[in-house]
């Protein structure tokens, strides 16, 4: 008999933990979801513009965590690049989902020669119950029955700001999905809002100029601006860092960055990025006192430092700025006013507590992938949440897991797992590939071990 998983999210995690799964020695039926044809790709790597580029360089971006250079002997055997220090580059968003669905095409070819089936199926998933011992999953088209599900659904659409209101969500004046904006409706020479100022911005930028934009570009954000290019990490702080031992308390973490902070003032960023490297661990042992003190006080600095982007894109922004063709403003937005053809925006300035207006002909909502599953939309996560299938993390950032085994937590002890984004809660690092692959190998390995002994 077969075993049916339904995998949830035809992404990086979702078509990774599939090629996974191919190991097994068990009869497998694996069912993979996506909402459209672009399998593999998800947001991140089918870029509305094809200039757009990655954010981590080449060397970080193999897709398997035991071949580290398995991307860049991809680009050389392309002749993509033959020269230069080839693991330090950044390649664009769509080399690399060319990379990944060569990757895609090989584990269908490799299924159908094996004792396993892969099914992609191209449609949004909306419903899973538990049925008859097992779960059914619900789409428009169909019901399948499932001994397995999984939850790699990836970056949600940044939640609606408070101050826009539900009768201009599908304005033409207003893009919502900051992956696919409107470009089409924003008039080259007026000037536009972009909510946010992280490296959603950056791209969004970068878009809306390609596509012609020639107008004034403002951003309002709580903090202003903040990101920093990518740097190379300093030796000496990576064999410092060596000793860091987990599980270790964030009061001890603390102590040791401020001593370090003290030899190297101007290494932070650095510290964060080596840091990152044992987030998982040392985050999943901190206690929730630790996650809450960390989110209040200590998320914003964390994500300054952590959130790099190429010197390419960096400069590309530096340019904007020294020409005033963008502004950006830390602030809070107070009202907006959807007119015909225009917005008005009010928003308090951060530091001097004064009120600014600005008219805008469009808005692009950059504040980032929406994250608490508990609140009531029309979307799968948010159904299982109110059928007591999965449930949010205490800090409501995504879906309570047990890490050790990447199963979610539910009464019944349902057989659905998580992946990817929806980890943040209980991992806090863990949307990167070098993140998402080592979770796709542990998972695939869980599961494989639990096929065996049924
Ligand atoms: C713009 C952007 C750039 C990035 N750049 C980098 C980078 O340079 N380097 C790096 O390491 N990481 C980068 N990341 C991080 C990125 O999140 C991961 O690299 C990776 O792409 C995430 O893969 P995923 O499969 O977990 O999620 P996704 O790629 O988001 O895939 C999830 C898929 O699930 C589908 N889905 C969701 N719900 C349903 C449903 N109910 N039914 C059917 N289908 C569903 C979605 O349509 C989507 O296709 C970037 C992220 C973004 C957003």
């Amino acid at each position: 008999m077969k075993i049916k998983i339904g995998i949830i999210g035809g992404g990086f995690s979702g078509s990774m933990l599939a090629r996974h799964l191919l190991k097994s020695n068990q009869n497998l039926e694996i069912y993979i979801f996506n909402n459209d044809a672009k399998f593999v790709r998800g947001i991140a790597y089918q870029a509305q513009i094809d200039s757009l580029l990655l954010n981590v360089p080449a060397g970080k971006m193999s897709a398997y965590s035991k071949q580290p250079d398995h991307f860049v002997d991809w680009l050389n055997k392309k002749n993509k690049e033959t020269s230069g220090e080839v693991d330090q580059k950044f390649f664009t968003r769509n080399e690399y989902g060319c990379y990944l669905s060569e990757i895609w095409e090989e584990t269908k070819k490799l299924a159908a020669v094996s004792n396993h089936i892969i099914t992609p199926i191209i449609s949004k998933v909306l419903q899973i119950l538990p049925k008859d011992g097992a779960l059914e999953l619900q789409t428009h088209e169909l019901k399948l029955s499932l001994d397995f599900c999984v939850l790699a659904c990836g970056n949600s659409l940044p939640t609606h700001p408070k101050t826009i209101s539900e009768k201009d969500f599908n304005s033409k004046l207003y893009s919502c999905n900051p992956w696919r904006i409107k470009v089409e409706e924003i008039q080259s020479d007026k000037e536009v809002l972009i909510l946010g100022a992280g490296l959603t911005m950056v791209d969004a930028i970068q878009v809306i100029r390609a596509n012609g934009f020639k107008g004034k570009i403002n951003c309002v954000s709580p903090h202003g601006f903040n990101i920093l290019p990518h740097e190379k990490t300093s030796e000496e702080l990576q064999s410092e860092l060596k000793y860091i031992k987990t599980p270790i308390r964030l009061s001890e973490i603390l102590k040791i960055f401020h001593q370090e902070m003290r030899l190297h003032p101007t290494k932070s960023a650095d510290l964060v990025a080596l840091l990152r490297a044992k987030s998982g661990a040392i985050w999943s042992n901190f206690t929730q006192e630790e996650r809450n003190f960390f989110i209040r006080h200590l998320r914003h600095k964390w994500g300054v430092a952590r959130h790099r982007i190429p010197p390419e894109s960096y400069a590309i922004l530096q340019d904007e700025i020294n020409n005033k063709s963008l502004q950006i403003s830390a602030g809070k937005i107070i009202a907006m006013e959807f007119q015909e053809s225009t917005i008005i925006v009010e928003y308090e300035e951060r530091h001097s507590k004064e009120k600014r207006h600005l008219s805008v002909q469009h808005i692009i909502n950059c504040t980032g992938p929406a994250s608490d599953i508990t609140a009531p939309n029309d979307g799968l996560l948010s159904s299982l949440c109110q059928n007591g299938l999965i449930h949010a993390d205490p800090l409501f950032l995504g879906v309570k897991t047990n890490v050790n085994n990447y199963q979610v937590y539910s009464k019944e002890n349902y057989p659905i797992y998580a992946l990817g984004n929806l980890l943040k809660g209980e991992l806090w690092e863990t949307t990167a590939i070098n993140e998402l692959r080592i979770q796709c190998e542990e998972l695939a390995q869980v599961l494989i071990n639990t096929f065996n002994k049924q």
